[in-house]
């Protein structure tokens, strides 16, 4: 079976997918839904170590947990200034 390697055009996640050639090809990125295009292994364009590779750029996701909460409880206690 042939391998197919497709990129993402958003955020640049790269990937590779065993499919047969009546699969149809890939469209949407796995990560946040993007376009995807396939990536035509040409010489030296084959990275297989992931080395460039951004995590933190999700796109798509919904409950975004960005509560900033700084409001330390500081408790008072009453550290004897005494004189
Ligand atoms: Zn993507």
């Amino acid at each position: 079976m042939p391998t197919y390697q497709y990129q993402c055009t958003a955020c640049g996640h790269g990937f590779e997918a065993v499919q047969k050639f009546s699969d149809a090809a890939l469209t949407t990125c796995p990560e946040c839904e993007g376009a995807l295009r396939k990536v035509f292994s040409a010489a030296a364009v084959v990275f297989k170590g992931s080395g460039f590779y951004r995590t933190d750029s999700r796109g798509s996701s919904s409950s975004t947990a960005s509560t900033a909460s700084s409001s330390s409880s500081s408790s008072s206690s009453g550290s004897g200034s005494a004189a």
